[in-house]
């Protein structure tokens, strides 16, 4: 399978630990589920994406398509993109609940605190 991320990068170690002393449990990367969420809640029904700005096209200030090789980059992202959301498309039509956590979010941890309990809630 096509790698476009590396498993446990730092924004997902963060987030990770964050749900767990929030008393959350969950596993990792379920291979069976669309795009391989990176936290899995079975019971609840919920998953969760950790994206890295870049390779997810996250419209901040992380993002921009490098200046060289622009040929090769910018239908890559596109392609990354769409593959996302027919991730997502295809996750809520399985009813799964989906929350999507940005790379550049994850510096303010009150934020993803919040954002977690509006999704567990
Ligand atoms: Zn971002």
């Amino acid at each position: 399978m096509r790698r476009i991320r590396s498993k446990d990068t730092r924004p997902e170690m963060t987030v990770r630990k964050l749900v767990w002393r929030m008393g959350w449990r969950y596993r990792l990367h379920r291979h069976d589920l669309p795009g391989r969420p990176d936290l899995v809640f079975s019971s609840r029904h919920r998953v969760i994406f950790v994206h890295g700005c870049f390779w997810h096209s996250h419209l901040c200030h992380r993002t921009h398509v490098p200046r060289s090789n622009q040929s090769y980059w910018i239908p890559k992202l596109e392609r990354n993109r769409e593959r996302d959301r027919s991730n997502l498309r295809k996750l809520r039509t399985e009813g799964w609940s989906v929350l999507v956590i940005w790379e550049c979010e994850v510096t303010d941890l009150k934020l993803v605190e919040s954002k977690l309990q509006t999704f567990f809630n």
